[in-house]
């Protein structure tokens, strides 16, 4: 019997529930930023991924700071971990 790899299990691959066509993001230029809404009291962003709620309070099962793109789209840091080399990110310094 051919032993299994443990690891192989943590690869994403294309079939990875996250991933919906998120094509635009692809080779995006991104910034690490703490949350910020565009209007004050307009918090409603959320990872293009996971769908995780950003908020610029401490609540739980959000996220405060992630990566953003240049026209506001927010990805938590677990997805950008994840999907980096995938979409070829630039991180903006
Ligand atoms: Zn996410």
């Amino acid at each position: 019997m051919k032993n299994s790899n443990a690891k192989e299990s943590n690869v994403i691959t294309q079939t990875d529930w996250r991933l919906q066509g998120q094509d635009w993001l692809r080779e995006e230029l991104l910034r690490y930023e703490r949350y910020a809404p565009v209007r004050h009291g307009s918090e409603h962003d959320h990872c293009e991924f996971c769908w995780v709620p950003f908020r610029s309070r401490e609540v739980p099962g959000t996220v405060r700071e992630g990566y953003v793109t240049q026209d506001r789209r927010w990805i938590c840091d677990t997805c950008y971990e994840a999907f980096k080399l995938m979409f070829e990110w630039v991180l903006e310094t």
